[in-house]
């Protein structure tokens, strides 16, 4: 085994690990990738980072966002356009060399290139977002100038980066605010530049997404679209290839899943995605998929290990709808485990608790939940709380009939107990 495999190999074990701790701790902030799979249909979401960007495409005298948009419409996709602010205040710097990760600058990023930074980002180009809009996509908060929240060693050690939460937080409410105050429209989902998560002060892009009542969008299929290969038709195929084979393989393999786009160019400084997107739509729609937005996606099927078909989900979608922390970091919600007193505070606590200004560990989390919910069930026997439940009409069958038993009531029986609940203590 190759010294790169092994390698990769480390890194996944380690990947894993950390996506399992991130199943023990409920989080307001979920890390998106993927969710169960739908069964009505097959559905997969589109997000295109980098946007909106009017750089001209080689070869047609239109830019790349428009071109997008109309690919997109043939289909009646209604995807995810993952925006920046502007970059165009990312100067002083140097132009990167092309080929390399350090395309669009060397100290920051300049999108869509160095020195052409007023032809992209939602500041430049409202005319793009009213668009998107209009067209009914879904717009993400890629962050106001594209800065790293953090350092990355490997690969962009050269990079600007930010220092404190406070700062990471800035540089999403910039553009948070300007959708508001331009379009009045409320984003709810963020991905950081590059994916750097941790924020040097020892906080985290979860902190800062908690703040802003995001979650945390991921992906879990490469659209490729940032690759740099000898020829732009290489750089198409490698798009596309993919994906057919993928799908020839197992058709059902994109259902549920998020495809990482770009609307911008690749490392190349060329933009493969406006000719390789048309025959991605076409294959996607040759199997079946129809093609949406994230936050569609979650609507249908919040959670990655529980099925939209469960009888407690209209109860879950009553929390989520109303803000409230019900899932683990990882995008879990692991039906069968035993909720403990602790989660219950939680899920029952108002979600603005949550987003204090400050970094919060787990039992920060639990405490301020606590604080908020106004009702003290720790120590409870299961009559004490029977009759807690009577008080608030809040009782279910299933919990009921496991108090009696003295068994533990899992995460999912408890869902409609802690639904209503909420409602009671709300009201
Ligand atoms: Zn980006």
């Amino acid at each position: 085994m190759g010294l790169y495999d092994m390698a990769r190999r480390v890194n996944a074990v380690r990947k894993a690990y950390l996506k399992k701790q991130a199943g023990k701790v409920l989080s307001p902030v979920r890390r998106i990738e993927r969710v169960f799979p739908p069964k009505s249909g097959r559905y997969v979401a589109m997000t295109f980072d980098d946007g909106p960007d009017a750089l001209t495409v080689e070869g047609r005298d239109r830019g790349l966002t428009d071109i997008i948009l109309e690919e997109l419409s043939k289909y009646d996709a209604h995807v995810t356009f993952d925006v920046i602010g502007t970059t165009d205040g990312n100067y002083p710097d140097e132009k990167g060399a092309d080929g390399t990760f350090m395309w669009s600058g060397n100290a920051f990023d300049h999108y869509p290139c160095f020195g052409m930074d007023k032809l992209g980002g939602a500041m430049n180009r409202p005319e793009l977002i009213g668009r998107i809009l209009e067209a009914g996509h879904e717009i993400s908060n890629h962050g106001t100038t594209h800065t790293l929240f953090g350092k990355m060693r490997a690969v962009y050690g050269a990079r600007h980066h930010l220092e404190t939460l406070s700062q990471v937080v800035k540089e999403l409410q910039g553009l948070h605010q300007y959708m508001l105050q331009e379009f009045g429209y409320r984003m709810r989902l963020g991905r950081p530049a590059h994916y750097i998560d941790k924020i040097p002060d020892g906080s985290s892009a979860y902190d800062a997404y908690r703040v802003m009542g995001y979650n945390y969008m991921a992906a879990s299929f490469d659209g490729a679209g940032w690759q740099p290969l000898p020829s732009y038709s290489e750089e198409v195929s490698a798009m596309v290839e993919p994906m057919r084979k993928a799908l020839r393989e197992d058709p059902e393999c994109l259902n549920g899943r998020i495809i990482f786009q770009k609307d911008g160019c690749n490392m190349a400084r060329r933009t493969p995605i406006a000719d390789a997107l048309p025959q991605q739509l076409q294959i996607l729609a040759e199997y079946g998929y129809k093609v949406i937005s994230v936050s569609d996606l979650l609507d249908m099927s919040p959670f990655e290990d529980l099925s939209p078909d469960a009888p407690q989900m209209a109860a879950i979608k009553d929390l989520l709808g109303r803000e409230h922390t019900v899932g683990y970091k990882n995008n879990t919600y692991a039906p069968d485990r035993p909720i403990t007193t602790d989660e219950i505070y939680i899920m029952l606590a108002k979600p603005e608790v949550l987003r204090a200004e400050r970094p919060m560990g787990p039992r920060e989390l639990c405490a301020a939940a606590m604080k908020n919910v106004g009702l003290d069930i720790t120590g409870t026997s299961g009559n004490e709380l029977l009759a807690v439940l009577d008080r608030a009409g809040a009782g279910t069958d299933a919990l009921r009939l496991s108090l009696r038993d003295k068994r533990a009531v899992t995460r999912l029986e408890a869902a409609p107990f802690i639904a209503s609940l909420s409602r009671a203590l709300e009201s």
